[in-house]
């Protein structure tokens, strides 16, 4: 996997890398949302969290939280958001690389992300709200989950 952007990214950019294990690696986004905005990375490649076994899954989520609790202590923001897309109907590019991996981004009250997602997010999930629909997706989804 050569050509996997972060299979290739502690070799070529070390100045990004904040931490790594046999499990996972941190990195800073090449193209940061905010400040400190980490990207945590398994170190096998894979292409969604689907096909990580349970040590990837936890050696990942404990370098979310040893990233988090850093960020925090570092006061780069006074929470964080934590997210991960799946999206293979995109074509990849610099952008988006299909190896799976968490977005971490400190986040302020008020801060350059907040206002216009905040709205944006509210006026959806108002828009999108029907309880009778809720409760039966949800009792689809729980039928898939098993
Ligand atoms: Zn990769």
């Amino acid at each position: 996997m050569g050509k996997c952007a972060f299979c290739s990214v502690a070799a070529s950019e070390r100045y990004r890398v904040v931490f790594e294990d046999e499990l996972a690696l941190c990195v800073l986004d090449k193209y940061p949302l905010v400040e400190g905005h980490c990207l945590i990375v398994p170190k096998r490649h894979a292409e969604h969290l689907g096909e990580l076994g349970d040590e990837e899954l936890l050696g990942l989520m404990k370098a979310v939280v040893k990233a988090e609790k850093a960020l925090l202590a570092l006061n780069l923001g006074d929470g964080v958001d934590l997210r991960q897309h799946y999206r293979p109907f995109l074509a990849e590019s610099e952008l988006k690389v299909n190896h799976v991996h968490f977005h971490l981004l400190p986040r302020r009250h008020g801060d350059a992300l907040f206002e216009k997602s905040l709205r944006h997010e509210m006026s959806l999930r108002e828009m999108n709200y029907d309880r009778a629909s809720v409760g039966k997706l949800a009792k689809a989804i729980s039928k898939a989950a098993k």
